[in-house]
């Protein structure tokens, strides 16, 4: 799928936050006009009000799938919805109602994002994980064995699951793959979100991800991409926040690192036909394996 030696297929961006407060539409303008044609949007938490019961959050993630619809009626690019309670709304609610009741509404959460995915109205459970930042021991520990609470009901409802976790390179990978094992939940139905760019099997044991793909992410996927065993694609994390304007990768970055990444192959010796499977691959043959 390339014209004039320029790719014109899929160009999937698999996290991104929006917010009809903010940019919403315009930044899926930005987005599509760009070439992207599918976003996996991914519910974003209101952590100024977070949802104190289950009806709280049913209403939160109505907003998400209703924000969705409306894209869908307007643009021709494919949307697919992701739900989930945010590890940081857990740990936040700790210190407000108290660690057990966090967790209790955590895990309803959970359950009624599941209800989503298997009505078909969602397709992955996210972003779900632990704390990206240092907390004592014992929210440490509840987080873990929270997490692997989660895994489990992922594995059950054979359903995949984006995962928020902290920055250790491969040392969160190997604690990742082992929660995995330990919860029967397939290594691979695990994708790392905000994924550094390293894609190599001795970084990922087997783990999905989905990269974040900041300046220089290219030259390590490349650098990387023979040693790669597992599925991986390519994110914004696009948070669409007034007070964090910028914040993470603007709308149009998969697009442009798309063609970056088919001009650094080109570079490197690899053929039309193999850059078209590499690139179909990540944003299209995989994501329909990840989330369907
Ligand atoms: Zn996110």
């Amino acid at each position: 799928m390339f014209e004039n030696g320029r790719w014109i297929g899929p160009i999937l961006d698999q996290h991104i936050h929006l917010d009809r407060n903010n940019h919403f539409l315009e930044a899926i303008r930005e987005f599509a006009n760009s070439g992207g044609t599918g976003i996996n949007l991914v519910h974003k938490p209101n952590f100024s009000r977070l949802p104190e019961s289950l009806s709280e959050y049913r209403d939160a993630y109505e907003e998400t799938l209703q924000m969705a619809k409306e894209i869908r009626n307007q643009f021709t690019i494919s949307v697919s919805v992701i739900l989930g309670p945010h590890p940081v709304a857990w740990e936040h609610q700790i210190h407000t109602i108290g660690l057990e009741k966090s967790t209790t509404l955590h895990l309803e959460a959970i359950k009624l994002a599941l209800e989503y995915i298997s009505k078909g109205d969602a397709v992955c459970l996210g972003e779900v994980g632990r704390p990206h930042y240092p907390v004592n021991e014992k929210i440490w520990e509840a987080s873990n064995s929270l997490l692997l609470e989660i895994m489990k009901l992922a594995a059950e409802a054979e359903v995949s699951i984006q995962l928020h976790v902290e920055d250790n390179g491969e040392k969160t990978y190997s604690d990742l793959a082992k929660l995995c094992d330990e919860a029967s939940l397939p290594r691979y139905l695990a994708i790392r979100h905000y994924a550094p760019a390293d894609i190599s099997e001795e970084f990922t044991h087997g783990l999905s991800a989905t990269v974040s793909v900041g300046k220089g992410s290219i030259q390590k996927i490349v650098e990387t991409l023979s040693k790669s065993n597992s599925y991986w694609g390519m994110e914004t994390d696009f948070l669409d926040d007034p007070k964090r304007p910028g914040a993470v990768l603007g709308p149009k970055t998969v697009a442009k690192r798309t063609h970056q990444l088919s001009k650094e192959l080109i570079e490197k010796g690899y053929s039309e036909d193999d850059i078209c499977k590499i690139i179909n691959n990540i944003h299209s043959n995989w994501p329909n394996i990840l989330y369907s």
